[in-house]
C-alpha cells in the first residue's frame, strides 16, 4: 500500500503535477510502433533515434543544455551553482529489444527529466550539474555486446566491439554509430566523454523485470546490486545425423545431449536456489539445423545460447566450472562434442550503500512504501560502477516482466520513484 504523508511535501506535489507530461512523453515514445507487435526502438536505428528526439524536445522546453558524444548518447544538463564540481548523472537507455515494451529503459530517462523539471518548478538551483543521460545501445540482442553506449562514454568499450554485426542486418556497429552522428574512430581510440572522477554518482530508475514488487504490493524498491554475468551466445553440440531407426547405443544425438545439458544446468540452479543464492541460468535460443533436421532424422547438430548471472564473483566462477564439468559428462554419455564458442562477460555492479540508505531515507520521508531488492537484470549503472562511480538504482513495479509487448507500469508508480529520486537529489544538492 502506498502510504502518503498527510500533508504532501512540495516535491510530492510538484511530481504529481507532472503526471500529464509523463503520459505524453510515453505516448510520443510509443509513436511509430508496429501494429500489435509491441515497441521496437532498434539500437542505433530509426526507433532509438526517434526516442532521443522525443526526450531532447522536452529537455529544450525545460531549457536544459543538450550535448551528444562520440557514441551518440544524449546529455541534458541542468547547470549547478558550481559548474566545476563533479556532477550527478541520472538516466537509462532508450533502445528496446525487438517487439518489446515502452518502459524498459525509457522510464529512467523520463524520470530523470521529470526530477530535473521539479527542480525548475521549485526554483532549486543544485550545488552541481545534474545531467540526464539518454544512453544508446544497452540491449545486447542487437549487436551481442552489452552496455555499448555507457561503456563507450566511459572509454571502456572492448577493442573489436565496433566490428560487431547487427543481428538483423549483418552491418557493423561502426557504420550505425556514424549514421547516428557519432564518431566510431574516437570510440576506437578509447576517448572518453565522461571522466569517472568528475561524476559524483550515477542514479538509474528502471522498471523491475521480475514480479517481486507486484507480489509484495510495493510501488518501488531501492536496488542493492546488479548481477554480473558470463554468456556463451553460440554453444554448438556436434553429434551425428542418423536414421531414426538407429539403436540408442549407436547414436550421437545432439538434441538428447542438449536437453541433458539444460536439465543438468537447471539442477545446478535448483541446488543453489534451495540455499538462497540469487542467480539465474537462461538458454534463450536452442535450435537444430533447419537444413538437416527432420521428423525421421536423429539430430546431429544443436546450437544454444547461455546467459548465467549472479551477484557474487566467486559464485559466477564456481557456476562456470560446474557447467564445464557437466558438459564433459554429457559429451561422454551422449558421444557428442560440445563447443562453447565465444564468451562474453559483464561485471557485477554493487550499488553504493550510502546511496541506498539515502534513497531509502527519501522514500521514508515522502511516505512511499519500498523494499530493498537485487536487480534481476543487467543495467548501464553496472558500467558506471565498474568505472568506480558510486551508483544507485530505483526499481518501479511492473507487471508481466519486460522485453515483451505486455510489459506494464502504472504512471503513479513511476511518479513515486521519480519523487524519491528528486527528494534524494534535493537533499544531496541543496
Ligand atoms: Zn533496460
Amino acid at each position: 500500500m502506498n502510504m502518503k504523508a498527510l500533508t504532501s511535501p512540495p516535491i510530492t506535489e510538484a511530481v504529481t503535477e507532472l503526471k500529464g507530461v509523463a503520459v505524453s512523453l510515453f505516448a510520443q515514445l510509443a509513436n511509430g510502433r508496429l501494429p500489435g507487435a509491441g515497441i521496437t526502438r532498434d539500437t542505433y536505428g530509426a526507433g532509438e533515434t526517434r526516442g532521443h528526439d522525443v526526450v531532447v524536445n522536452y529537455a529544450r522546453q525545460l531549457g536544459l543544455e543538450i550535448a551528444k558524444d562520440a557514441a551518440a548518447n544524449t546529455y541534458m544538463t541542468l547547470p549547478g551553482r558550481n559548474r566545476d564540481a563533479p556532477k550527478i548523472i541520472v538516466g537509462s537507455h532508450l533502445d528496446s529489444v525487438p517487439n518489446g515494451g515502452n518502459y524498459d529503459g525509457a522510464a529512467g530517462v523520463v524520470a530523470g527529466l521529470l526530477a530535473v523539471s521539479v527542480f525548475k518548478k521549485l526554483g532549486i538551483r543544485p550545488a552541481c550539474d545534474i545531467t540526464v543521460m539518454a544512453i544508446r545501445a544497452e540491449e545486447s540482442i542487437w549487436f551481442q555486446v552489452s552496455y555499448i553506449g555507457s561503456r563507450a562514454a566511459l572509454g571502456m568499450l572492448p577493442i573489436g566491439a565496433l566490428d560487431a554485426k547487427r543481428f538483423d542486418t549483418g552491418r557493423p556497429l561502426s557504420a550505425y554509430v556514424a549514421e547516428c552522428g557519432g564518431d566510431p574512430r574516437a570510440i576506437e581510440k578509447g576517448i572518453a566523454a565522461l571522466d569517472p572522477k568528475k561524476i559524483r554518482s550515477f542514479i538509474e530508475l528502471h522498471i523491475e523485470q521480475a514480479p517481486t514488487l507486484v507480489e509484495a504490493g510495493q510501488p518501488i524498491a531501492v536496488g542493492t546490486c546488479i548481477p554480473g554475468n558470463f554468456r556463451y551466445p553460440h554453444i554448438r553440440i556436434h553429434g551425428r545425423h542418423d536414421h531414426v531407426g538407429m539403436p540408442r547405443r549407436f547414436r550421437h544425438d545432439a538434441v538428447a545431449a542438449g536437453s541433458e545439458l539444460i536439465s543438468a544446468m537447471d539442477r545446478l540452479w535448483a541446488e543453489r536456489d534451495a540455499r538462497g543464492i540469487s542467480m539465474a541460468i537462461t538458454v534463450g535460443r536452442c535450435m537444430t539445423d533447419p537444413s538437416a533436421h527432420g521428423l525421421t532424422i536423429v539430430p546431429g547438430k544443436l546450437e544454444l545460447s547461455l546467459d548465467v548471472r549472479a551477484y557474487d564473483p566467486l559464485e559466477l566462477a564456481s557456476l562456470e566450472a560446474d557447467i564445464v564439468e557437466v558438459a564433459k559428462q554429457v559429451e561422454e554419455r551422449y558421444r557428442v562434442r560440445i563447443e562453447f564458442g565465444t564468451r562474453a562477460e559483464a561485471p557485477i555492479g554493487p550499488c553504493s550503500p550510502k546511496i541506498c540508505d539515502g534513497l531509502a531515507d527519501a522514500a521514508a520521508k515522502l511516505g512511499i512504501a519500498f523494499d530493498r531488492i537485487v536487480s534481476p537484470a543487467s543495467h548501464d549503472a553496472a558500467a558506471f560502477a565498474q568505472a568506480g562511480v558510486p551508483i544507485g538504482m530505483i526499481f518501479v513495479r511492473n507487471e508481466n516482466g519486460s522485453h515483451n509487448p505486455q510489459e506494464h507500469m502504472e504512471i503513479t508508480d513511476l511518479l513515486d520513484g521519480t519523487a524519491v529520486m528528486a527528494e534524494w537529489l534535493r537533499k544531496e544538492l541543496s
